[in-house]
């Protein structure tokens, strides 16, 4: 399976050493990054659609925010991404 093109410049993927050797996250990774949710990956399609600068760095691929981080800071496209995608 080929892998997201984005997965080198994902800031959540890259966003630290603690997070790749997380078990949740590599869970992520093989789902959606390396995986058949690939598509489905709101933080791939709200980057195709309006920019990665609205990406949010606490999203996870399936739109929610990281436990125990808010979605208070959030792009109103971020937070509301069924509206707009
Ligand atoms: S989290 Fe989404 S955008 Fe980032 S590398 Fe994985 S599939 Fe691509």
């Amino acid at each position: 399976m080929r892998e997201c093109e984005k997965l080198n410049n994902c800031s959540f993927v890259q966003c630290c050493d603690a997070y790749s050797k997380s078990t949740a996250a590599r869970g992520f990774v093989n789902m959606y990054c390396k995986g058949s949710r690939m598509e489905a990956c709101v933080r791939k399609k709200l980057s195709t659609k309006y920019g990665r600068e609205i990406v949010p760095k606490n999203m996870m691929p399936n739109g929610s925010p990281l436990p125990q981080t808010s979605s208070a800071d959030w792009d109103i496209k971020a937070k509301n991404y069924f509206k707009y995608l």
